[in-house]
């Protein structure tokens, strides 16, 4: 148990980001008490049930109330609206933050709704999984993976340096970017892989001239790799794009130009720009296991011989 970094956390959104929230500060002792509220009365008794805190609260002003630490783990179109909600509940001095995958625009939601006398510290911790709902987190979500915090100008430093050792206790690493350009890294990091993902596996269900039982059972030829990508939540995606529309029409207009000159050079035989690009690209991979962002098993990990997927 490690010493707790704030006496009483509020988690607003039981899901898979704040369930696992709420199991690492239980299981290495981040906060003294979690206070926890979601929307449907069936998320909440599903959190009792898996005894994921210490108060559950069907308001989420209720569960805010003492709080020294609010992080309200929403999707991001919901996040102006639970700010206003929970803003009259919220004592003096108490700091709020998120878990956003977007942040300008949650910053525009969230802040004009909070007290003064809150010291509102956006953050986005880059983990997940394709999963959702209180079953699907776990304490080690957030281990050696970075959290990336985005302090409006003037923040207080001493309620910044709090958020960042919560999220130090919950096994993350720590960065600092602002709000703007957190949203054009992750359009490109996140967003833009998540967008190809799914219109590659719309692509390949409207096909009609290779049929769908055959894209299921060669899916093994690379398509299903992206298929984890495209069973991602739909409403948070959704609010994902209508909130950083502006990074990620730009970056998809970069990628679009990139697919026309690879189309070229399949047209014109240029086999040694090919074999450039997809040489430089492979470097890509041997950097991100190199940060320990990826581990360096074959096929992903996945199971061959004797242990088969199921299916298979
Ligand atoms: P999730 O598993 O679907 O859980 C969503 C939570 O938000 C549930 O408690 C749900 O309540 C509540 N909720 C949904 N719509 C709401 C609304 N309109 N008003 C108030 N509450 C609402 O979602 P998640 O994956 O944890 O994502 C939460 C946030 O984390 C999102 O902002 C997302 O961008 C961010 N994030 C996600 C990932 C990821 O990989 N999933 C990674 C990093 C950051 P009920 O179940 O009671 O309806």
């Amino acid at each position: 148990m490690e010493k707790p970094v704030v006496k009483r956390l509020a988690l607003i959104g039981i899901g898979l980001i704040g369930s696992s929230l709420a199991r690492v500060t239980k299981q290495r002792g981040v906060a003294d008490h979690i206070a926890i509220s979601s929307r449907s009365a069936e998320t909440l008794d599903r959190a009792r049930e898996l005894q994921l805190g210490d108060s559950y609260h069907a308001s989420a002003a209720d569960a805010c109330k003492d709080a020294d630490l609010v992080i309200v783990c929403v999707p991001v179109g919901a996040s102006g609206a639970v700010a206003r909600e929970i803003a009259p509940a919220l004592k003096p001095g108490a700091i709020v933050s998120d878990v956003g995958s977007v942040k300008a625009e949650v910053v525009a939601a969230m802040a004009p709704e909070l007290p003064e006398t809150a010291h509102f510290i956006p953050a986005h911790p880059v983990a997940g999984t394709e999963h959702s709902g209180p079953d699907a987190g776990f304490a080690e979500l957030f281990d050696n993976r970075w959290c990336i915090l985005t302090p409006p100008e003037g923040a207080d430093r001493e309620a910044v340096d709090t958020l960042a050792a919560f999220w130090r206790g919950a096994g993350s690493n720590l960065e600092e970017m602002d709000a703007t350009h957190h949203d054009l890294v992750l359009a490109i990091t996140s967003h833009i892989p998540h967008l190809v993902a799914y219109s590659i596996c719309g692509t390949a269900a409207d096909m009609e001239t290779v049929t769908q039982s055959e894209v299921i059972k060669f899916s093994a030829g690379g398509f299903r790799d992206f298929t984890r990508l495209a069973a991602s939540d739909p409403t948070m995606w959704r609010d994902v794009c209508l909130n950083n529309r502006d990074a990620i029409l730009e970056m998809l207009a970069r990628f679009a130009e990139d697919i026309s000159a690879m189309q070229r050079m399949i047209r014109w035989n240029d086999g040694d720009a090919l074999f450039d690009m997809f040489t430089r690209t492979r470097a890509i991979r041997r950097s991100i296991i190199d940060a320990g962002q990826e581990a360096d098993v074959v096929d992903f990990g996945r199971p061959h011989g004797g242990d088969s997927l199921p299916g298979e």
